[in-house]
């Protein structure tokens, strides 16, 4: 009986952040599903937000969006990805998911009239949600991510939660630490002590590192291997090492080199319900077969530049996206930032645009760039370039074509221009009202919507069926009363939300590929099965 009882499994960071534990989170589960168990992965992030919609990407990252339209933290992609599950909002949590909800129901007078503490309640609700997760998708093993890095003020109520639930069950609780190895160049030599500090903070919260992930630019010795096991109180075989590697899809592989699966599964005393499966190594032999052959593909966007620094953090589903769709292709994708606002300055420069395969406009918001998009639609149209647009590049797109080959001067986004003469792209009416209150946060078109697709269009040869569904995350839409006249001067208008009526999908006739979708298709690709509507853009690039 005790082997039908849930497993829980707490991931937290050492030493800093973005070490790779959210690909740590969805290695494991990727390791347990191919065993033969259910898994399921949940993400805790520190900070007050409700959910991740209302922070700007170069802060943030990627805000990813679920079916259920939660807006969340880009590791729930990377869930989604490795795991090959569709998650829902409860999968995802946050400190100011947490305290609205406490507050909530001290309101509703819930607690019986005692007085609510932050120590029980608040870990209390998150120990709630973690069960709530795990009953509603039946997992063997629930996954959860503690965000940020332990030893930070913020994340010490969810250490405390995995500390009353070890205390509750301890042989249904197993925590991995992540934690980060310098070599410092000066001294070329791996220093173990930063994750010695870590491990004793987390000591200090009433916690050992069951499995210690020892991320670092190489793989780790065995003298620092024994350093750690004695330093930090744990058995040798349990420090897993997981030097830097050419791509994310190796990590579940290279753990189970060393046995992390196994080791996992004894720790809980159970044993692995079938042969590991193969798909995955399958896969992975087809990345590395397609490396001999390239295609070129640029990204035309904004939010690369932080400081010194570019950042790829805020297009990650459609950098995944592009990657599964050139391997399906048997092609090795190289992407190049193009940065919209440079076309603006100079629109000669949008010549470079010749230099690729294919170009991709993806999603955004604000007025920054946008003309720059505009020209690059405009080269791209004109020189039948294969172009994708994404959401607002869907949007640049029928602006672009209402101006320069409908002819409605200035036509334009109501986001970027509220008086404009041509609004091709507006609210509808909801989200007037909506925005008016200024009641913004999570009351975007946000999550799975249905779109029906026309025959004989780009669309229905990717996806070759006529509906398909969808996740959105946008506040303007193609307004339908320019719908006759841009469809007389050829815009195709190829897939359309038939409870709403809105226009999902535009394209244009005699170029090799010109889509736009209002939705964002990356977020459903994954690398055993590869979005078709990216399969085709490559698949067009590569004939370029
Ligand atoms: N800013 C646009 C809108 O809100 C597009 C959003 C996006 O690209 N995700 O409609």
């Amino acid at each position: 009986m005790a082997k039908k009882t849930p497993k829980f499994i707490f991931i937290a960071g050492g030493v800093m952040s973005g070490v790779g534990k959210g690909i740590t989170t969805a290695s494991i589960g990727r390791i347990l599903i191919d065993k033969g168990f259910k898994a399921t992965a949940l993400k805790i992030d520190p900070y007050v937000n409700v959910d991740a919609g209302t922070m700007n990407p170069i802060e943030h990252g990627e805000v990813f969006v679920m079916d259920d339209g939660t807006e969340c933290d880009q590791d729930i992609g990377n869930y989604e990805r490795f795991m090959g599950e569709t998650l829902t909002t409860n999968n995802y949590m946050t400190t100011g998911t947490i305290y609205r909800a406490v507050i909530e129901k001290e309101r509703n007078l819930e607690y019986g009239g005692r007085c609510v503490e932050v120590v029980p309640d608040i870990p209390n609700e998150v120990i709630r949600r973690i069960k709530k997760a795990q009953k509603i998708s039946k997992a063997d093993f629930t996954l959860i991510e503690i965000g940020g890095t332990i030893g930070e003020y913020q994340n010490l109520l969810f250490l405390e939660a995995a500390r009353l639930m070890k205390l509750e069950k301890p042989e249904s609780v197993v925590f991995v630490v992540v934690s980060y190895i310098p070599i410092p160049s000066k001294i070329g030599e791996m220093k173990t002590k930063p994750t010695q500090y870590a491990i004793r903070t987390l000591n200090g919260a009433g916690l050992n590192a069951d499995f210690i992930i020892a991320r670092s630019e190489r793989p780790l010795d065995e003298p620092r291997k024994r350093k750690i096991s004695i330093f930090c109180n744990i058995n040798p075989e349990n420090v897993i090492s997981a030097p830097d590697i050419e791509s994310i899809y190796q990590i579940p592989i290279n753990f189970e080199k060393d046995g992390l699966g196994n080791k996992i599964l004894k720790k809980f005393k159970l044993r692995p319900r079938k042969k590991n499966g193969k798909k995955w190594l399958q896969m992975f032999k087809k990345i590395e077969k397609s490396n001999s052959k390239k295609v070129k593909i640029g990204m035309v966007g904004k939010y690369f530049k932080t400081g010194d620094f570019t950042l790829m953090d805020s297009y990650i589903s459609v950098i995944e996206a592009i990657k599964h769709a050139g391997w399906k292709n048997n092609c090795l994708p190289e992407i190049t930032w193009l940065s919209s606002e440079d076309y603006e300055k100079n629109p000669k420069k949008t010549a470079e645009l010749k230099n690729f395969d294919g170009i991709i406009v993806p999603g955004g918001f604000g007025n920054r760039g946008i003309e720059g998009k505009i020209l690059a639609v405009e080269f791209c149209r004109k020189n039948k370039i294969p172009f994708l647009g994404l959401c607002l590049g869907m949007q640049m797109a029928v602006v672009e074509f209402a101006r320069n080959v409908a002819k409605l001067k200035n036509a334009n986004s109501t986001e970027f221009d509220k008086n404009c003469q041509y609004p091709v792209i507006d609210f509808i009416n909801e989200q007037r009202n909506i925005v008016k209150n200024k009641n913004y946060g999570g009351t975007m078109r946000l999550g799975a919507y249905n779109c029906k697709i026309k025959k004989n269009s780009r669309a229905f040869t990717a996806y070759k069926k006529e509906l398909i569904s969808e996740r959105h995350r946008h506040r303007y839409e193609f307004n339908n009363k320019f719908r006759d006249l841009l469809e007389s001067k050829g815009l195709v208008l190829s897939g359309a939300n038939p409870e709403k009526d809105l226009i999902e999908i535009v394209e244009i006739k005699n170029h090799p590929f010109f889509v736009g979708t209002q939705f964002h298709p990356e977020f459903k690709s994954n690398p055993l099965n590869p979005h078709p509507l990216f399969v085709e853009f490559i698949k067009s690039s590569l004939k370029k």
